[in-house]
């Protein structure tokens, strides 16, 4: 009998240690926790330009991550809506649908925000909002989106300043979706997310209200000597509160206002702000430390708002990437705290980049008032004044929409055409100016990356290309610079992946950031049919 009992013990004690020595569930599923962060406006060039700077953050990326240097975007317009969107989908504009931040409704004759959507009204986690956002507008779903469909349980969370960054990276779902809504100055959602605010969120913005920083001030984060470069930048145009130099005061007109809501968000306050949301939701979801794998969107907008203020080479960009470094790292040590580095993968990479502050003789701005009167007077000395109405409904940034029936009127005369395209032209600033109707055929470079950012329905009828160092500015705008072209500054841009299973290296590979969904989708065993980027495959071998 105790021969028996000293059999089943052992029996006992080898088959425990046969369990132990299997590897664990998660080593066979993949990582419990996709991470994508996007730095708005973060041009490939700054990870170099201020290696000073780096301790945390950016670091511990550039040390232990697989860094694409060659990432760009390969399409016209480099907006914030259409990158979240590629990086979101894995899918280019031209099948993703959205284009641009907007675009002319020829139906109800004005400009549609690309996330608007008065049948998803949003929800308010302050004062009252009163706008409506979705990814209705959006044709095809996300990474995000399939793994909620093709992994059940898995948990999605979104956050950003933007509504459209929020909800390019999540997609059509998920369980925490927040952004800031501008006219209320408060965090919002929408009921195409939650029918009521996500108790997690609100349970984190009660505690932390963001209002407590109202007369804080952003000071600099080290001896001014460490700078790269000087204060007052030539080109600036610091908004409405602030001058060029720092610090810079958080205050309002007269308390929680508009400029005070506008102020925080051009502080790096709101990307620590941000972070510690986004953790406090690892935690209260429980991200990453269930069976499921879960997603984590965070798009910092800060730097986008610094950077159309104040330009690419000012030393307010400079510290919001100093801080940035720092925020970045704690996020890390946090995922690595609660989920474990192995455990999940991490993306980091941004929308798109900036142009240089358009400053004579190098550059300048582009008026859209000016394309459009140069075409009125052209078609009218042409095809004949109108007896009323105009012959352009609108210029939206690359944009010309013709109103009903005149692109058919231009296409019937070739003398009219040449016309229109020569005055354009001779606009300074405008490299070529493209037609809708033969950009599929059009094989020169401009035309190629203007028909990935062309929708039927959605976009204009002639698109006018600048040239380098020229951007779209309208007649009384007041930012210093901009992006929304085919330029090196605008489409080249950060890619890195980090985390369980990745190696670290840099490498030469040509990517887009629409390689990132299917590459963490490979890596997640979650398929998606409509990417148009690839699985990169130092990361997936
Ligand atoms: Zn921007």
């Amino acid at each position: 009998m105790r021969r028996v009992i000293s059999l089943l013990a052992a029996f006992i004690a080898v088959f425990a240690l046969i369990a132990i020595a299997q590897p664990r569930p998660q080593a066979q599923t993949g990582p419990k926790l996709l991470v994508v962060l996007v730095v708005d406006q973060m041009r490939a060039d700054y990870l170099q330009r201020f290696d000073r700077h780096w301790r945390a953050g950016f670091r511990t990326l550039l040390d232990k991550g697989l860094v694409f240097e060659n990432a760009r975007y390969p399409y016209l317009g480099t907006v914030t809506c259409a990158g979240h969107s590629t990086i979101g989908t894995g899918a280019l504009p031209h099948t993703h649908g959205m284009i641009s931040n907007g675009w002319w409704s020829r139906e109800d004759h004005r400009l549609v925000g690309c996330t608007a959507d008065p049948a998803s009204p949003d929800l308010s986690y302050g004062r009252p909002a009163s706008l409506g956002n979705s990814a209705v507008h959006l044709l095809v779903p996300t990474l995000a989106d399939e793994l909620r469909m093709q992994k059940p349980g898995a948990r999605v969370v979104a956050v950003s300043l933007k509504a459209r960054s929020a909800i390019g990276l999540a997609g059509h779902g998920g369980d925490a979706i927040v952004w800031f809504d501008d006219p209320s100055g408060s965090w919002a959602t929408s009921r195409a997310y939650a029918s009521a605010p996500v108790p997690a969120v609100k349970e984190f913005i009660d505690k932390n209200p963001y209002e407590q920083d109202l007369n804080r001030e952003w000071t600099l984060t080290g001896p001014a000597a460490g700078y790269v470069f000087r204060d007052a930048g030539v080109g600036e145009r610091p908004p409405a509160g602030w001058n060029g130099l720092f610090p810079h005061l958080i205050k309002g007109r007269g308390g929680l206002d508009a400029q005070f809501f506008a102020l925080w968000q051009a502080t790096p306050l709101a990307d620590a702000y941000l972070m510690r949301m986004a953790t406090s939701l690892v935690d209260g979801l429980a991200l990453g430390q269930r069976s499921a794998t879960d997603f984590l969107g965070i798009s910092f907008s800060t730097l986008d708002e610094v950077g159309h203020s104040f330009g690419p080479e000012s030393r307010e960009i400079e510290d919001v990437l100093r801080q940035l470094d720092a925020t970045i790292g704690s996020l890390i040590e946090r995922l690595d705290a609660r989920v474990g580095r192995a455990n999940y993968v991490l993306a980091l990479s941004a929308d798109h980049g900036v142009a240089p502050n358009a400053i004579a003789p190098r550059g300048g701005r582009i008026a859209p008032e000016d394309v459009r009167e140069r075409i009125e007077e052209t078609l009218s000395a042409e095809l004949g004044p109108l007896a009323k109405g105009t012959f352009v409904e609108a210029v939206n940034f690359t944009e010309v929409y013709f109103a009903s029936g005149v692109f058919d009127r231009l296409r019937s005369s070739s003398k009219a055409m040449a016309a229109l395209e020569r005055a354009v032209t001779e606009i300074p600033g405008v490299a070529a100016v493209l037609r809708a109707d033969q950009l599929s055929t059009n094989r020169d470079e401009n035309a190629r990356s203007a028909a990935l950012s062309y929708m039927s329905g959605r976009s204009g009828d002639l698109i006018v290309v600048p040239k380098e160092y020229w951007y779209f500015s309208g007649r009384n705008a007041t930012f210093a610079t901009t992006h929304g072209t085919h330029h090196e500054y605008d489409t080249h841009v950060p890619l890195i992946l980090f985390g369980g299973g990745i190696r670290a290296a840099h490498v030469a590979t040509a990517a887009t950031p629409a390689d990132i969904a299917p590459t963490l989708g490979r890596l997640a065993g979650v398929q998606l049919s409509k990417a148009e980027g690839h699985a990169l495959s130092e990361a997936v071998r």
